[in-house]
């Protein structure tokens, strides 16, 4: 069974975005907590949560990723941004308790010129401050492309973060495919030695999540441009490998290739789906 899905707009609540998924033969999908470029969140509608919960269930959906905004950066230059994303987080986790047992994915930030070491820091004290021993939500670190100053390019960066967290058992990581292949992890022709590396590095019992994820740019390029499967500089092939992999293909993939519709998702879906072995 491959569980897949894609980003869905959340504007219209969660009844809503189970129902694109069935539409489209989807299992799971993401979503953000908030408006992307920041802001108010909307109010919990508990009759919509409630609504959207008994079709998971019916459909029998996977765990669903919730992905912070953008604007969140834990380990700004700005203390005043620093505390607003921390702001951010905690109400996006108390949130998340309307939907126990699910993941919330964040970029760990950009260290805006401050150093590795002191932006690593800044993103451990913000967990530190945020999770707490009760919540039932996985709290996901995205791999990044390393554009700029972003922390989380190399995995060696995300293995610093989570040895500072207090609790790592709520935490994991959440392997984006386009991002990886950008800060120069050759998932094309070296998937097994990349998986390695991460199962050294980080270890794979960390690997929670997929954003699957073809990209416009050659390996190493720091630049962070999503195109759409079988598109850009992965390609198809490369692509049915990692949902195919034994060590991925128990986790859930979710697409955030540049669609302006839903249909095209569901081609995007279908289209591996065909590719997938059943192992
Ligand atoms: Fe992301
Ligand atoms: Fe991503
Ligand atoms: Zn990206």
């Amino acid at each position: 069974m491959l569980h897949i899905g894609c980003h869905l707009s959340a504007s219209k609540g969660y009844l809503a975005m189970g129902k694109d998924a069935v539409k489209i033969h989807a299992d799971t999908f993401q979503f953000f907590t908030r408006n992307p470029r920041g802001g108010k969140a909307k109010e919990i509608d508990e009759n919509d949560i409630a609504a959207f919960l008994k079709l998971a269930e019916e459909q029998r959906f996977t765990t669903i990723l919730a992905h912070a905004p953008y604007t969140m950066n834990a380990c700004s230059k700005d203390a005043g941004i620093r505390g607003f994303s921390r702001e951010m987080m905690a109400d996006d986790l108390r949130r998340m308790e309307y939907l126990p047992g699910n993941f919330y994915n964040f970029h760990p930030g950009s260290h805006v010129g401050q150093g590795m070491d002191t932006g690593i820091l800044l993103i451990t004290e913000q967990l530190n401050a945020v999770m707490n021993p009760e919540q039932h939500t996985t709290v996901l670190l995205e791999t990044m492309a390393g554009k700029g100053s972003e922390v989380g390019g190399r995995f060696e960066e995300l293995r610093r973060i989570m040895d500072g967290v207090r609790l790592p058992e709520k935490l994991g990581v959440c392997l984006d495919t386009c991002h990886v292949y950008d800060a120069g992890y050759d998932i094309v022709n070296h998937l097994d030695d990349v998986l390695d590396e991460f199962d050294s590095v980080i270890g794979l019992e960390y690997l929670k999540a997929v954003h699957l994820n073809d990209s416009m740019n050659p390996a190493g390029s720091h630049k962070d441009r999503h195109a759409k499967i079988g598109e850009g500089s992965l390609g198809f092939e490369a692509i049915c490998r990692i949902i195919n992999h034994p060590k991925l293909q128990h986790l859930f993939f979710i697409l955030e290739t540049p669609h302006d519709t839903l249909e095209g998702y569901g081609a995007e879906i279908a289209l591996l789906r065909s590719c997938h072995q059943e192992g």
